[in-house]
């Protein structure tokens, strides 16, 4: 029996329309290291080929592994269909590529990960992709912004490092009013949000954080709500509405739900058109390292949720520290959000600002004993990083700025190990930060 669970705990185990094994009854899902697929005769491969029947044609476009993991975490995000792909930053490309082209835009906020601001405001442009950025501190930002050549809006979740909750509901209304989807980047926040829920047309991940959770394999999603109709204002959406010459004049935004019965455009021309042509697939191997975390992945969150909220309560007692930054710790609406949409914990990661700015914060983060030093959020290990001068290094200082990147920052990812530990290495750490009143305050 297929699960019909709405719980974390239970898709991430039973999900994805996986019982056992067709071939075998293997429990465990197994890992099908191939590349094609027999067909059955020529009527088959062309049907496969024509989506007039569906099943496997290429691992680079589709994969028994990779779609239980598709369907478990399309079901875990409230989702319809989602798509694997190598990383999640190939899951951000294609979620803009597959709704604009050259002389597009569309409108980001500009809290982001570094890489994703890289890729807006360098790579996208250079294939005529203009984005945009809104301030979320008011949601209206985004509609200043729009014109006839605006194609999405784009967001995360759980943003670091200002870590302020994104008015998911706020921007989808003012997008949906004029037929534009949003696209949320819920990496930081598997489990604990579920922006589909709250309006969002698209959810992207990068599995490589907290849904892997043991720093083993990269890998991304983009998931397709099933929400958002691409067809209602053709003008707004073109790559859904004039026929794609690439695919026999398919019209994705109608077809889709003809061949399939359900609306999953977006899924689908990720799939067929942005797979088959840039590539990218997640490998099976990784597909199948990324189910081993997915199915501990709701029971990780409560512990990195509980240790991270031990961990704030003890650094904002701390006289070393002199900030820190958390979803609950900002003031008035901003900090209204993590209660709107944050549910059973407010995230793993935690900003502080250690008194004695640059010098002191790299004291610290060198100090560090258990924590580990390194470019990466949500492994189920502690970890620490100085944004400034690695992941947001290629950033300019205005971009810094606007991205909450003071020079002094240090950003944890508060692991699962026992808060009692976590917390000692961070005082013993503050120590050496260079204060010489070490002691916690209670
Ligand atoms: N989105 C967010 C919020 C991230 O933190 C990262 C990576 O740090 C990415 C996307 C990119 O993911 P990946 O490293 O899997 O390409």
């Amino acid at each position: 029996m297929m699960t019909k669970s709405k719980n974390p705990e239970t898709i991430a185990l039973h999900g994805g329309d996986y019982r056992s094994d067709p071939a075998t009854t293997s429990v465990a899902v197994p890992v099908y290291r191939t590349t094609s697929y027999q067909f059955n005769d020529t009527d088959h491969a062309a049907n496969l080929f024509a989506l007039k029947e569906f099943g496997n044609i290429y691992t680079r476009i589709m994969n028994p592994t990779n779609d239980v993991l598709e369907k478990r975490v399309a079901a875990l995000e409230g989702g319809l269909a989602s798509v694997t792909v190598g990383s999640g930053q190939a899951a951000s490309t294609f979620a803009i590529m597959n709704v604009c082209q050259s002389g597009d835009n569309f409108i980001s906020s500009t809290d982001l990960y570094g890489g994703t601001v890289n890729l807006f405001t360098h790579t996208l442009k250079k294939l005529g992709i203009e984005c945009r950025y809104a301030d979320p501190s008011d949601p209206k930002n985004f509609e200043k912004l729009i014109d006839e050549k605006t194609r999405c809006f784009y967001a995360e979740t759980l943003p670091n490092p200002y870590l302020r909750v994104f008015p998911i509901k706020e921007v989808s209304d003012i997008g949906r009013k004029h037929n534009i989807p949003l696209i949320m980047d819920n990496t930081a926040a598997p489990v604990i949000c579920k922006p589909l829920e709250h309006g969002a047309a698209v959810v992207v991940h990068s599995l490589t954080k907290f849904i892997g959770g043991h720093g083993t394999v990269i890998g991304g999603a983009l998931v397709d709500g099933g929400n958002f109709d691409w067809t209602a204002d053709p003008k707004r959406q073109p790559l859904f509405n004039e026929p794609d010459a690439s695919y026999g004049g398919a019209k994705w935004g109608e077809v889709v739900p003809q061949l399939t019965g359900a609306n999953v455009s977006f899924a689908v021309r990720a799939r067929v058109c942005l797979l088959r042509d840039l590539g990218a697939p997640l490998a099976p191997d990784n597909a199948w390292g990324i189910i081993q975390g997915l199915e501990t992945a709701p029971l990780r969150m409560k512990q990195h949720c509980s240790n991270a909220q031990k961990v704030v309560d003890f650094l904002t007692k701390h006289k070393s520290v002199e900030r820190v930054i958390y979803p609950t710790l900002h003031k008035g609406e901003i900090a209204e959000r993590s209660k709107k949409y944050l549910k059973g914990g407010n995230g793993a990661l935690v900003g502080i600002e250690v008194k004695g700015g640059v010098e002191a914060g790299k004291k610290f983060i060198e100090a560090l004993k258990m924590f580990y030093h390194v470019a990466n959020i949500g492994d189920a290990r502690s970890l620490a990083i100085h944004p400034a001068t690695t992941t947001h290094s290629q950033l300019t200082e205005e971009e810094l700025l606007a991205a909450g990147v003071t020079p002094g920052y240090v950003r944890l990812s508060i692991g699962i190990e026992h808060p009692d530990d976590i917390i000692a290495d961070l005082d013993q750490a503050l120590g050496a930060s260079g204060k010489p009143s070490l002691k916690a305050v209670s």
